[in-house]
């Protein structure tokens, strides 16, 4: 084992939506800060998801296998790389509704109020909108919460089938909205390019190794810190030293390190007295259905329209059941080709054109909804493997929102004078296990350290010097997508470790 020379103020863990924002926020301290990734730098055209080559290639899975409770592996859907799962993501940046931050009463159970509240995060949404560059426009979703700020820039304008529908469908009632996308002049704002590659060009302070996977955090004799990092880079084994460690590792890859680093004074991984890490993982309930484009569309097209007039229920279901978003051009959408009964399924066997002529005739729509917290969900990690064991709940809401979405989209058709035939074809797909992209909750934050992981300022309530900055820390996982409050949180605790670190 190699022990690095270099003693640091602060050590992060990741570089993806928490890692890479907290990382940029860090920086102008002039602190010593040294970033651990084990991916690395992805081609930009890597990144830009362009073509039917993302049905049929699995380069946006990890090159690991995880298991399910009955011990099957899968190749998880995950990024590792430099901007972690924000070089794969479609750049929708939602923030949380009021309400989301209080404990609400679901048809399947309950999910727990947050200990902060929206205003608690208001000022960092509106910091974390500006970083990333976010295009929207205030105003139009009676769900809103209230903002200090406009969105720095414009909406995106829609494509014309989804301005045709979204005409439609607000002639039903219902309030189509632009949705949030982070854009720079490359296409979407991730956290490399916004967080990584501009604080390493200003910043001598801060140096980032990639290639580099931490397996392991050593405490001191007492067990009350982290006093070093174990990292693999190549066939070699090092240990680096610093005051703060901050783990940005996603929900699941920071939750298995915690378990993985269990030694005598914490016998049941870091950070874990009270039973809870890796407990609670959520990651959405999620849908994609299928409609026939009006006319033919080029299939590259950023989302730009998402519907929450079900967010909280309707008049027939007194209980949330979830957002819908546009998938975007169905060519350059990473999740959608994970849908088993959809085009992925044909993408085996259809050529390059056949594939992408359906694509360019068909429109997607996202169906999220929030899945509550459970115990009996979690990552565990047993001899040397990771296993993710989730059954799904929440079910009946997430089955209503598909049911009325159905409807809309039936009478869209019926109105824009597709065929009859076209009007009941809807076909629509769950995401399976392998689908994390909105993992969250293995770490929560909470007052009482018998419940949660993580204090307010997401330290650990068990080790002085550690903190998570991921999305492990969420209670709940409201049924907007996650990114921005994953951003606008480590931007809150960055606040927090600039006053530690005096
Ligand atoms: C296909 C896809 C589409 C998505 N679209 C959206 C969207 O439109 N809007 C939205 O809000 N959210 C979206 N998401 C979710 C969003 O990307 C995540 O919520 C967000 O990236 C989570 O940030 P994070 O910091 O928790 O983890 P990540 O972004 O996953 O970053 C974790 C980082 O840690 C690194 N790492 C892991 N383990 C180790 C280790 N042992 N040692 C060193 N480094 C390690 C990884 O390589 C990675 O860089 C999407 C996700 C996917 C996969």
């Amino acid at each position: 084992m190699i022990i690095d020379d270099q003693y640091y103020d602060i050590i992060i863990v990741g570089t993806g939506a928490g890692g890479g924002t907290l990382a940029r926020k860090l920086a102008p301290t002039g602190k010593k800060i040294l970033i651990l990734e084990r991916g690395e730098f992805l081609a930009h055209e890597s990144s830009e998801l362009e073509d039917v080559e993302v049905f049929k290639k699995e380069m946006y899975h990890a090159p690991e296998q995880w298991y399910d409770s009955n011990g099957e592996p899968f190749y998880p859907q995950t990024s590792y790389s430099v901007g972690g799962n924000t070089k794969i993501y479609s750049g929708a940046l939602l923030r949380f509704r009021e309400r989301d931050f209080e404990q609400v009463e679901h048809q399947n159970g309950i999910s727990p109020a947050w200990m902060l509240k929206y205003a608690d995060f208001e000022p960092y949404y509106t910091e974390a909108e500006q970083l990333y560059r976010a295009h929207g426009r205030m105003g139009d979703d009676p769900s809103d919460p209230p903002r200090s700020a406009d969105y720095p820039l414009p909406p995106v304008e829609h494509e014309e089938n989804i301005a045709t529908i979204c005409d439609l469908l607000s002639k039903q009632g219902l309030h189509p909205t632009y949705l949030p996308i982070g854009l720079g002049e490359q296409g979407r704002t991730d956290s490399e390019d916004t967080g990584i590659s501009p604080t390493l060009a200003n910043y001598s302070n801060v140096t980032l190794k990639t290639g580099a996977k931490v397996v392991q955090l050593h405490t001191n004799p007492s067990g009350l810190a982290v006093k070093a990092v174990q990292v693999e880079m190549g066939d070699r084994s090092y240990l680096f030293l610093a005051d703060l460690i901050v783990l940005s590792c996603g929900a699941i890859n920071s939750a298995a390190l915690l378990l993985r680093s269990a030694n005598e004074k914490h016998p049941e991984g870091l950070a874990n007295q009270s039973g809870q890490v890796g407990r609670n993982l959520m990651k959405h309930l999620m849908t994609v259905i299928a409609q026939r484009s009006p006319n033919a569309n080029n299939g590259l097209f950023q989302r730009s329209v998402y519907f929450n007039d079900f967010y909280w229920g309707d008049p027939t279901f007194p209980y949330p059941m979830g957002h819908i978003q546009n998938a975007g051009g169905i060519l350059q959408d990473v999740i959608f080709s994970e849908a088993p009964p959809l085009l992925s399924v044909l993408a085996k066997v259809m050529p390059g054109f056949g594939l992408r002529q359906l694509a360019t005739r068909t429109l997607g729509w996202w169906l999220q909804t929030e899945d509550l917290p459970n115990a009996d969900n979690r990552v565990r990690f047993e001899n040397g493997k990771l296993y993710l064991d989730y059954t799904a709940n929440n079910l009946e809401a997430h089955d209503r929102l598909l049911y009325r979405w159905q409807e809309a989209l039936k009478e869209v058709d019926r109105s824009a004078g597709q065929s009859v035939f076209a009007q009941n074809i809807h076909p629509h797909g769950g995401m399976p296990l392998q689908v994390v992209a909105h993992q969250c909750g293995t770490c929560r934050f909470g007052e009482d350290s018998a419940t949660s992981v993580l204090d307010v300022n997401c330290r650990t309530h068990e080790l002085d010097n550690l903190y998570v900055v991921d999305s492990s820390f969420f209670p709940s996982n409201p049924a907007v997508s996650p990114a921005l409050t994953v951003m606008a949180n480590a931007l809150r605790v960055g606040d927090h470790l600039i006053q530690r670190l005096g």
